[in-house]
Parts: C-alpha cells; sequence; structure tokens
C-alpha cells in the first residue's frame, strides 16, 4: 500500500505526482496474507490520559485556577472571559446549571483535541 496523496492537485506539470510513501506491507502469517502498517502511532486513551494527569503534582489545584482568575471588562485574555465558558450549560435545558463552576471546577472537564498534522 502506498500514499495517493498529491501535494499539487492544480498545477498543470504536478498534479499526477502521488507521494508514493509505503503506508502498509503485506506479510504471511500461518498460511494467510495480512497487511500491516509501516508506522505505528501509539495512542494512550482518554482515560488513562486523564488518569496520569490527575497523578501530577498540583494538577487538581490547576484545575481550580480559572476560578481566582481576575476579570477586566471587555478583555479577553483566556478561554475563562468567553462567553462559551461563562454560560455553557451542564445539559441543553435552558434552566440548567452553568457547566463551568467552581464547585465542579476539578470535575466538569471539557476536552479539545488539537492536531499538527505530523
Ligand atoms: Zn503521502
Amino acid at each position: 500500500m502506498k500514499c495517493n496523496h498529491v501535494e499539487f492537485p492544480n498545477s498543470a506539470t504536478k498534479r499526477l505526482k502521488q507521494c508514493y510513501t509505503p503506508l502498509g506491507k503485506k506479510i504471511s502469517l500461518n498460511n494467510s496474507i495480512s497487511i500491516v502498517p509501516e508506522l505505528i502511532y501509539p495512542v494512550s486513551s482518554i482515560q488513562k490520559q486523564l488518569s496520569n494527569m490527575f497523578k501530577r503534582p498540583g494538577f487538581e489545584e490547576l484545575l481550580w485556577h480559572w476560578t481566582r482568575h481576575s476579570i477586566i471588562d471587555n478583555v479577553l485574555s483566556d478561554i475563562y472571559d468567553s462567553q462559551i465558558w461563562k454560560n455553557l450549560k451542564e445539559s441543553s435545558e435552558q434552566e440548567s446549571n452553568n457547566f463551568f463552576r467552581p464547585d465542579k471546577a476539578d470535575a466538569h472537564l471539557r476536552l479539545m483535541m488539537n492536531l499538527d498534522w505530523f
């Protein structure tokens, strides 16, 4: 298996040039053929990553940081100053509690994905 990505699909001269980086290879196992990836990216589960973060000294204290964050009117200096942080509800019901509130600072966590295309 090879990568069929074309870096410049709109170029008249380069649009037919595919990457062709090997992605996987065939191996035979017990009289059957298998395809295994060339590269394996080890990723631990979210549960394991959260467990590791909570084991770090001072992590839980950091979860409380935003409750002591001083707010300057009309200045967005952190995500804590945003309307979504202030107004996000626990459920879709309008009268439900705010998701981010001081009494749940170390229990109500939102996850965000970042990708660097490496
Ligand atoms: Zn490629």
